[in-house]
């Protein structure tokens, strides 16, 4: 319907999906229902429906623009998904990022790697990045090993 309304209007459209559910599944039928429209760039206003907190809909909102390049008021964080490679507490580290940057609204790239085989070029192609071995964290910034 809003593929056909956007070739016969210039009316501005409204997405939403409508009654989603909780945050997860809000989330994804969210990402799902409105991603190919999005894509088209189809949509002039957004709406996040959650069973809970409203405090999240706009954040995921947001967030869902970031991905598809709308929004750049966001940080970027790129973490690996962990595997035997990784030696450190990764998961906890990861936890204290994601909220200092809840509340950032700079568009920097920051890179939380778990160890040095394949974190170290995702750790130097991001402003911040972070890769861990068994004993120590290594620090790049903008490219560069800092310690
Ligand atoms: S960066 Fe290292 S620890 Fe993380 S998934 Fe890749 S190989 Fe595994």
């Amino acid at each position: 319907m809003y593929e056909l309304a956007a070739k016969k209007t210039n009316y501005p459209l409204h997405l939403g999906v409508t009654e989603a559910g909780p945050l997860l599944d809000a989330t994804i039928k969210t990402i799902i229902g409105l991603g190919s429209l999005i894509e088209q760039g189809i949509g002039d206003t957004l709406r996040v429906s959650i069973s809970g907190s409203p405090l999240q809909e706009p954040i995921i909102a947001k967030k869902i623009l970031h991905e598809y390049g709308l929004y750049d008021h966001l940080p970027s964080l790129v973490s690996c998904p962990t595997c035997g490679r990784c030696e450190y507490n990764l998961p906890s580290i990861l936890d204290k990022i994601i909220k200092y940057l809840d509340s950032y609204s700079k568009p920097i790239k920051i890179a939380v790697m778990g160890c040095p085989v394949n974190g170290i070029g995702e750790a130097k192609n991001a402003d911040i990045g972070i890769f861990g071995t068994n004993k120590k964290i290594g620090f790049y910034y903008q490219g560069k090993f800092l310690k």
